[in-house]
């Protein structure tokens, strides 16, 4: 095993239970370890710290994946996936659509799985988990016998580590798109080009909190993608709905939803970019009883946040202001960079230009299957606020 000595200051915060080692946080390492390479990382007297993977060519170089003198082998993979699992078994007992594997939050840096019934995704985004593909593949079909495992190496975040976009089947036969069930819908997931692993699964349980706010009302789901929240609100007794994308594929996949859900009746779908939706509907004075935005990240970077806040901002003045009296808005934001305070600045800012009062049912973040961990702040990155719009 090769070894890596690290500096003063990593050591602190590796010792907090943070698994990331930035490249300019080492002080030693031999130039021939090729990226992903397993390593023994060692404190600056030598002591032994942890042991995970190196790379080269990323910012964050090394990321731990374990702090007892084990080997990373299959059994390593089977021990975490089973813990993983037990976590779920205890917080979503019935879910069969959900995140097994969240990545640091499950101890197991730069792997996402996702398990869609029997089908699973899993998305490897460092090139040290990558290089582990194998064990992790074998790890998997030991404890879960899935019927196939995709891999949607289509991510964006892993030019970060210099690897190439491409989806592959590691093990049984691509699916075609697929009706499963979630939240007590039926669902038609595309696993191999949708968007994510084919849905949003950070936001199910605040979806369901729509439901109940939902009676009679006239609600637009901006952002909504395939439908989750729209559903809900269907489900909860809405009078009508309008489902807004910008994506075609994402408002065919509503449609479709809705058709397999018998609500189709009372939706309508538009497929235009949600800001000049939402300008238009307040120029022309339409009114809604709820309004879901639920928008992309506007930010990957802490240097973009006021343009990204500008961004928030509008959407939001421009949805309080299409909002009857005592309608509810649901806002959402997945910019780990926006703070939950800053957001709520941000509503109250727009809340005062619309001339409106706020008043906050609930603030939530991701779902139970996104742990998050106190000590590895990245591993939260979802805001979702419940207003009601006075
Ligand atoms: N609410 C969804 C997830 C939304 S993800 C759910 O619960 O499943 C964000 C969505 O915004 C994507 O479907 C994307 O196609 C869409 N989008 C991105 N930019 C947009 C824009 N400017 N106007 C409208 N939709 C946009």
């Amino acid at each position: 095993m090769s070894v890596i000595k690290i500096k003063r200051q990593a050591v602190t915060q590796a010792g907090q239970g943070h698994p990331w080692i930035f490249s300019n946080q080492i002080s030693d390492f031999p130039k021939t370890l090729s990226p992903g390479s397993l390593v023994d990382i060692l404190g600056p007297r030598g002591e032994w710290m942890g042991r995970g993977y190196f790379n080269p060519h990323s910012l964050i170089a090394i990321r731990i994946l374990t702090r007892e003198k084990e080997d990373i082998n299959t059994a390593f993979f089977e021990k975490r996936i089973k813990q993983a699992l037990n976590y779920r078994t205890k917080l979503i007992p019935d879910e069969t659509v959900y995140r097994l594997i969240f990545s640091e939050g499950d101890f197991l840096p730069g792997l996402i799985v996702d398990r869609y019934e029997d089908v699973l995704i899993a998305q490897f985004l460092t090139a040290g988990i990558q290089v582990l593909e194998k064990e992790i593949v074998e790890a998997l079909k030991n404890l879960l016998s899935p019927s196939c495992i995709l891999a949607r190496n289509d991510a964006p975040i892993r030019a970060l580590e210099k690897l190439p976009q491409e989806n592959t089947v590691l093990f049984g036969e691509r699916p075609e798109p697929m009706a499963i069930e979630k939240n007590g819908f039926k669902m038609r997931v595309d696993l191999w080009e949708g968007q994510k692993t084919g849905l949003y699964l950070d936001q199910s349980e605040n979806q369901k909190k729509v439901a109940p706010l939902s009676k009679d009302a006239r609600v637009l789901d901006a952002f909504s993608y395939s439908g989750g929240f729209g559903l809900q609100a269907l489900k909860g007794g809405a009078k009508e709905i309008l489902f807004l994308d910008s994506s075609e594929a994402a408002i065919r996949q509503a449609k479709e939803n809705a058709e397999l859900n018998g609500f189709s009746e009372k939706c309508r779908f538009l497929c235009e970019d949600a800001f000049d939706t939402l300008k238009r509907f307040d120029e022309e004075k339409r009114r809604f009883d709820m309004v879901i935005l639920d928008p992309p990240s506007f930010t990957k970077s802490k240097t973009k946040i006021h343009e990204a806040a500008r961004g928030y901002k509008e959407i939001n003045l421009r949805a309080m202001k299409i909002l009857e009296p005592g309608g509810f808005l649901i806002s959402c934001s997945c910019s780990y960079h926006m703070e939950a305070g800053f957001f709520m600045e941000i509503l109250t800012s727009a809340a005062q230009d619309a001339r409106r009062t706020l008043r906050l049912i609930e603030f939530s973040g991701q779902s139970p299957d996104h742990p998050i961990l106190p000590s590895v702040p990245e591993t939260s990155y979802l805001k979702c606020a419940i207003l009601q719009v006075i």
